[in-house]
């Protein structure tokens, strides 16, 4: 932006020109505004409704597989460095929940079995036992959808995650749901 302004000026310094300078100032003045408006509105590409409809695909895709529709996403810096879904159907193993599969994912992608500097993204509460595994990954921060009323970890009424986890509950959480609710009823449909 200040390249193209100067230019305009050097090449045509007459007075008509000073006002199509103040007019690309209050341009870029506007903009600036307007990027700290977004980033105040939270609406940033790197926001937790971003990530978390990133892990809404992956939940999708386990929905149409037939399986119940979780899905995780690992980010660390802001990259994305571990996408998957519940697989306990498809593997025949009940420990492939979206979150398991994250993290074996996660450490193999970042050579490391912590994942101090990550974010998980998980549209259902994880249960005890992916809670148990995000204790043993140290992960930063765990930002998940909907409750899970049955099997969710926060029923154990006990701190189950690693001291040093920062936890954000309800994000996108009607989405998340509403794709849980639409699974069980066609289901039993
Ligand atoms: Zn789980």
């Amino acid at each position: 932006m200040e390249i193209t302004i100067k230019f305009i000026f050097f090449s045509c310094p007459k007075k008509k020109c000073l006002n199509k300078i103040e007019i690309l100032l209050s341009y870029f003045h506007s903009f600036l505004f307007l990027t700290d408006k977004i980033k105040y509105m939270g609406l940033t590409v790197f926001s937790d409704e971003y990530y978390m409809n990133e892990a809404l695909k992956e939940a999708r895709k386990a929905f149409d597989a037939g399986e119940v529709p979780v899905g995780a996403v690992i980010v660390c810096k802001d990259r994305i460095v571990a996408r998957a879904h519940n697989l306990t159907e498809t593997l025949n193993d009940v420990t492939a929940h979206a979150e398991m599969q994250a993290f074996t994912a996660a450490a193999n992608y970042l050579n490391s079995k912590y994942l101090r500097d990550c974010t998980l993204y998980v549209t259902l509460e994880p249960c005890v036992m992916c809670a148990g595994g995000a204790y043993w990954t140290q992960i930063g921060r765990i930002v998940y959808g909907a409750e899970d009323e049955k099997r969710g970890f926060s029923l154990l009424g006990k701190p189950v995650l690693h001291p040093a986890t920062q936890l954000e509950k309800g994000v996108l959480a009607k989405p998340c749901s509403r794709l849980m609710t639409e699974f069980f009823r066609k289901k039993r449909d």
